[in-house]
């Protein structure tokens, strides 16, 4: 069977424990025999390397920037939950599991959502030991704020910066692994294929981005940590480097990938303001906990914010959700904003925007206070659009942040192709159809630091002494002759004078938009259609007009570019193809044939209870879904309410 979840025996509380010991060990002294191959250094791939070279494997790690430090991980800002119920405020294992189970609209699987409630709190304490400067109270204890979907306060924060702050931790670990010489480390390095031999993942091919040259690395495990493919989209909260090729690739190589359309569309991000912008501005989350997102009563009110009074604003959230308010989940509060915005009630030039406002806050605690809390974000708010949050409100629109979908995975975190890991962003995790904040960092160090070395070990325990394939071995060899057909393939535009040649950026920005429009913040049958006749067009064009400039053979970004927004090309078809087949609105996913008759997202349990796992046929055309049912023991699937 291609879908074994492996999920252990038992009682819930108790499977990792027992997965734990049923993992087969690798004795230490047999450890250095093995080598581990680990492509990204964001939180998850950092917190896996350093761990696996302190256990004394050879590790191997991999990265696109040119410092382990760049990676994405670092832009995250709002916080990392965890279950230590610090407040007393009634939280616990329990209510962590139950309320990412919930937050997810049902759509992840028990057993691993579990596991990381309890990993929770290990990796608060592993942190704190680390040095991160997390927040703290008074009395010394950390300091906690909420985040949407909870009704306690379990988030662990480090101001604005506690992606930042974290990755420094993982990653002084892992330099401290490069120096007792267990971890060595390839920065400037891109994945651009998964060697398989017997059915195993035995190595990556890699395009070295200062020479252009290909790279064989031959390996007993390859872990990938590789990311969100949000940019699929043109226009994200993700940093420019983000892509889905190393996933995509790996699909085309027979890897599972699960639940591709489910994508978060985060609330609070500065809105578009025209065509000339490449990325998007994440404003956290943990401004809603004192921010109120409000718009004009009025349609089409054009007043300033300050002069509409108190009894002309809806604070739309705080109506229509009273016992969450402004802190329901990002699914909820995206689709009430473009609500709204489509009622011709939204603010700014294009209409597309709403306000948060901190006036209320500011009163009720003082300025001193409120900048304490959100400072270096209002500094960056007002060093875009500059506005000063303290005297007006912002203007946010939602805008793509997160993928849930992505490589499916067991519960040892192994993809469908035996040696092959994935974890963090890139797998399809445990956030179900919609993630709660402050998860992701959560997710991505339990995968790291706690869950993929004794998986590993397991599976190279299980593997035995193999020797490694030669890097010149007929597989390594093929993945070698097909990059430099698609390197060719890109840039036979190069220096050419034919008409109606046209940038790299332009079809991603074409992509981008076909895929907002219709496969967004909601979905239809049609508009889903419309993108699906759409996308191999813009494919065909990108493959005939598109220019390259440069060579292969030097450090060249819009090559680089060009070889991401061609795996968008073919896997935003698949996204699309997921989207159509899941005729229910459940999480981020919003069938518009799918709402109840107040007008909320309604799932449909009996047709759609599980995960949509896609597999490649003839090299990533003609894709072919199968299905992991879930089951829930503990959690009921009861319809999300959140008024
Ligand atoms: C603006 C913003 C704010 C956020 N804030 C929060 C928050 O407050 N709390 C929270 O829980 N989550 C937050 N998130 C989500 C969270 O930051 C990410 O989900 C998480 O950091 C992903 O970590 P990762 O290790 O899986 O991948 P990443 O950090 O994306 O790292 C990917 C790594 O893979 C490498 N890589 C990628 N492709 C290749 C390739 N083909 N070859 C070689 N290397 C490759 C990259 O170089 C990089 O090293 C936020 C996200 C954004 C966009």
């Amino acid at each position: 069977m291609r879908l074994d979840p492996k999920i252990p025996s038992g009682p819930l509380e108790q499977k990792w424990d027992t997965r734990g010991f049923e993992y087969h060990l690798v004795n230490p002294a047999n450890r250095r025999k093995y080598t581990v191959l680990v492509i990204g250094t964001g939180l998850a791939g950092a917190s896996a390397a350093a761990t696996l070279g302190e256990l004394g494997y050879n590790v191997k790690i991999f990265c696109l920037q040119d410092s382990p430090r760049r990676a994405h991980s670092i832009a995250a800002q709002g916080g990392i939950n965890a279950a230590k119920n610090y407040q007393n405020d009634g939280d616990s294992v329990f209510r962590l599991f139950h309320d990412t189970i919930k937050g997810g609209d049902f759509r992840s699987r028990e057993a691993n959502v579990y596991r990381l409630a309890q990993l929770s709190n290990l990796i608060i304490d592993q942190c704190v030991a680390q040095g991160i400067p997390f927040a703290r109270e008074y009395g010394g204890t950390l300091a906690n704020r909420s985040f949407g979907g909870a009704q306690v306060s379990r988030t662990f924060y480090a101001r604005g910066q506690t992606g930042q702050q974290l990755l420094l931790g993982a990653y002084s670990s892992l330099m401290r692994q490069v120096a007792r010489g267990t971890v060595t480390l390839f920065p400037r390095r891109e994945l651009m294929d998964i060697i398989v031999e017997d059915g195993r993942a035995v190595g990556i091919l890699c395009r070295n981005l200062i020479s252009g040259l290909a790279e064989a690395y031959n390996g007993h495990g390859v872990v990938l940590a590789t990311g969100g493919y949000g940019n699929v989209f043109h226009l994200s909260t993700n940093a420019m480097a983000s892509n889905v090729s190393a996933g995509y690739r790996a699909f085309k190589k027979g890897a599972g990938f699960a639940n591709p359309c489910f994508v978060q569309i985060h609330p609070t991000c500065i809105p578009v303001s025209g065509s000339h912008q490449s990325k998007l501005t994440l404003m956290s989350e943990s401004l809603r906990n004192d921010g109120r997102v409000w718009v004009p009563k009025k349609q089409g009110d054009a007043r300033e914010p300050t002069a509409i009074p108190e009894d002309e604003r809806d604070y739309y959230l705080e109506r229509k959700y009273p016992s969450f308010g402004n802190l329901v989940p990002r699914d909820i509060a995206s689709r009430s904003a473009k609500e709204v915005c489509d009622q011709q009630r939204g603010v700014s030039e294009t209409g597309q925007a709403v306000y948060l406002d901190f006036q209320d806050a500011i009163r009720r605690e003082g300025l001193e206070t409120i900048r304490q809390k959100y400072g270096n974000l209002f500094q960056m708010y007002q060093k875009i659009t500059a506005v000063n949050p303290e005297s007006q409100p912002m203007m946010i629109y939602p805008a793509v942040h997160y993928t849930m979908g992505g490589l499916w995975v067991d519960y040892n975190l192994m993809t469908t192709i035996p040696g092959l890991f994935a974890i963090g962003e890139v797998n399809f995790s445990d956030h179900g159809a919609n993630r709660l904040g402050a998860s992701a960092l959560m997710q991505g160090l339990a995968d790291g630091y706690f869950v993929i070395p004794p998986a590993m070990g397991d599976y190279l325990a299980r593997l035995g002494p193999v020797e490694l394939p030669a890097i010149n071995s007929p597989a390594f060899k093929e993945a070698e002759e097909t990059l430099s057909r698609q390197t060719a393939a890109l840039l036979k535009n190069s220096g050419s004078k034919k008409k109606g040649l046209r940038t790299v950026e332009h079809y991603h920005r074409e992509l981008g938009k076909t895929l907002w429009d219709n496969c967004g913040i909601s979905r239809n049958r049609r508009g889903l259609e419309v993108a699906l006749a759409r996308i191999p067009e813009i494919r065909a064009e990108f493959w005939d007009n598109c220019v390259v400039p440069g060579s292969g053979s030097e450090f060249n970004q819009s090559l680089e570019k060009a070889g991401r927004v061609a795996d968008y090309l073919e896997f935003s078809e698949i996204m699309v193809r997921d989207a159509l087949e899941r005729k229910e609105s459940c999480g981020c996913h919003l069938r518009e044939e799918s709402m109840s008759a107040d007008n909320e997202a309604q799932r449909d349990d009996d047709n759609f209870s599980h995960v949509a796992v896609w597999f490649s046929q003839d090299d990533g055309k003609n894709a072919s879904m199968e299905r992991e049912e879930l089951s829930f023991e503990m959690s009921k699937p009861s319809t999300r309410n959140y008024k």
